[in-house]
């Protein structure tokens, strides 16, 4: 494992240490005092999107001690036909959720585009109530502007890897997280 004050390479890029693991637990265990007061009488349904966001689901479902579940969902973008363009489907929500209020679990949202079309798409299953919670938000890169209920952190447009965030493919498995050197 690389230390954690240096610099690192992944494939052709340089990345430098931009928030330490202690950091990043900090914000973690904010968001999730947050979640324990406002979801507390409502046991609420995590849908984490992976692949990203598969450490921040498991670090903050540690920090929540509120009934709640969690459903890990892929999704998918794939060519539809002229009139419907881009159709994203959610792969591996098998649940009702008509009768749960649900908090989408997010790494990170940069254009926001993802968003935009997952939450309409879960809109249509009737959620009781509908809210989001990312890690990090890029607020100079957001094109669709949407209510984010839980941000942890607000960060420069440029890219960063670790803490289940790649390059392509790799460095999710690094427990900080590493912005690019240009
Ligand atoms: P959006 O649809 O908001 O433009 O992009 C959301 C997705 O793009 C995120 O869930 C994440 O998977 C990926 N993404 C956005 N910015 C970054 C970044 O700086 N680094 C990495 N590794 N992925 C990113
Ligand atoms: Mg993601």
């Amino acid at each position: 494992m690389p230390s954690m004050n240096n610099n690192i390479s992944i494939l052709d890029k340089d990345f430098k240490p931009y928030l330490s693991k202690e950091e990043i637990q900090v914000i973690i265990r904010q968001v999730a005092a947050r979640i324990n007061r406002d979801y507390a009488d409502k046991t609420p349904l995590f849908l984490s999107i992976l692949n990203g966001s598969f450490m921040l689901t498991a670090d903050l479902f540690k920090n929540l001690d509120i009934p709640c579940t969690v459903s890990f969902v892929k999704l998918a973008s794939y060519r539809g036909t002229r009139s419907t363009g881009n159709v994203l489907t959610l792969i591996g929500l098998d649940e009702d959720i008509s009768e749960r209020h649900v908090v989408i679990l997010e790494d990170i949202v940069d254009t926001g585009k993802t968003l935009s079309e997952l939450i309409p798409t879960l809109g249509k299953r009737n959620p009781l109530s509908l809210e989001v919670c990312t890690l990090l938000l890029k607020p100079e890169a957001l094109k669709h502007p949407m209510k984010l209920k839980y941000v942890g952190k607000k960060i420069p447009n440029d890219f960063i890897v670790g803490y289940g965030l790649d390059y392509d493919g790799q460095g999710r498995n690094l427990p900080a997280i590493y912005q690019i050197v240009d």
